[in-house]
């Protein structure tokens, strides 16, 4: 999107007047799916002059620099870094979580040693990686234990977490991203298109005017449908 916007709407040009770098501390970038969407994102990279740093621990950030373990240095005007994820102080400090805070629950989710909490989400140690749509997939086996604790004659979906994600590319392109091969399943896919943006729009403006509430079964059930045949 930075990309996008510095070559559309400022008329910069790439390599001239600026150049993106990216790094992790990874041995693989976009380690949580398969080889499909890594190269796709791969290539978009390229295209855009955009140079990869692999196992790059960052040490220091400076006033126009980063650094790194390895004792190399990035200058930079704008350096975004994503930390290290824990869970909320509160959290931290109840200790009912592990070493980061994160909640350790089975597949209904409920923790593994408080048969009366149920967790969901980021806050979950099972939630890797980070994604509001395993969030959303927990939250549903969460709801549904606790009606059955209540009572309720209802069933528990099974857990199946995937990576399911779109990322928006600046201007009418976005990228879908739908994976279970780090939870040991087959699908891989990847779909760069205006359509995938078109999605994106739609979702994101259905959850905001009806205030975070889901789009309608029926809809999900079309973007399955549509995700199969990619
Ligand atoms: C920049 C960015 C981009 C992302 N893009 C995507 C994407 O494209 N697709 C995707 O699927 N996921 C994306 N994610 C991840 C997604 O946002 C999260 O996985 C998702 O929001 C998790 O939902 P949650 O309900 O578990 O937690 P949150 O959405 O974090 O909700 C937790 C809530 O608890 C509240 N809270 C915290 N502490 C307390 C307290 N002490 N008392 C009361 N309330 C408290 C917080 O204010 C927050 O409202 C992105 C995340 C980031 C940061």
């Amino acid at each position: 999107m930075l990309d996008y916007y510095f070559t559309k709407e400022k008329l910069l040009k790439r390599e001239k007047d600026y150049k993106i770098d990216v790094f992790t501390p990874g041995e693989i970038f976009f380690e949580d799916v398969g080889d499909k969407p890594r190269n796709a994102i791969g290539k978009i990279m390229q295209d855009r002059k955009m140079t990869l740093f692999k196992n790059k621990i960052l040490k220091e950030i400076g006033k126009n620099f980063i650094a790194f373990e390895d004792g190399t240095k990035m200058e930079c005007d704008l350096a975004i870094v994503i930390p290290p994820y824990s869970a909320p102080k509160v959290l931290l400090d109840s200790h009912l979580g592990d070493e980061k805070g994160f909640i350790p629950t089975d597949t209904q989710m409920r923790h593994l040693d408080y048969a009366n909490i149920f967790a969901a989400g980021d806050i979950t140690a099972l939630a890797q990686p980070k994604l509001g749509h395993i969030a959303i997939i927990q939250g549903a086996i969460a709801a549904a234990a606790f009606m059955r604790e209540l009572g309720e004659d209802v069933t528990i979906p099974a857990y199946k977490p995937e990576i399911f994600c779109i990322m928006n590319m600046g201007g009418h392109k976005a990228t879908l991203i739908a994976s279970d091969i780090l939870y040991g399943g087959t699908k891989d896919k990847v779909f760069h298109s205006p359509l995938a943006k078109m999605m994106k729009w739609g979702f994101d403006n259905y959850l905001y005017y009806n205030k975070g509430h889901m789009p309608p079964d029926l809809a999900l059930e079309a973007t399955d449908k549509l995700v199969k045949f990619l």
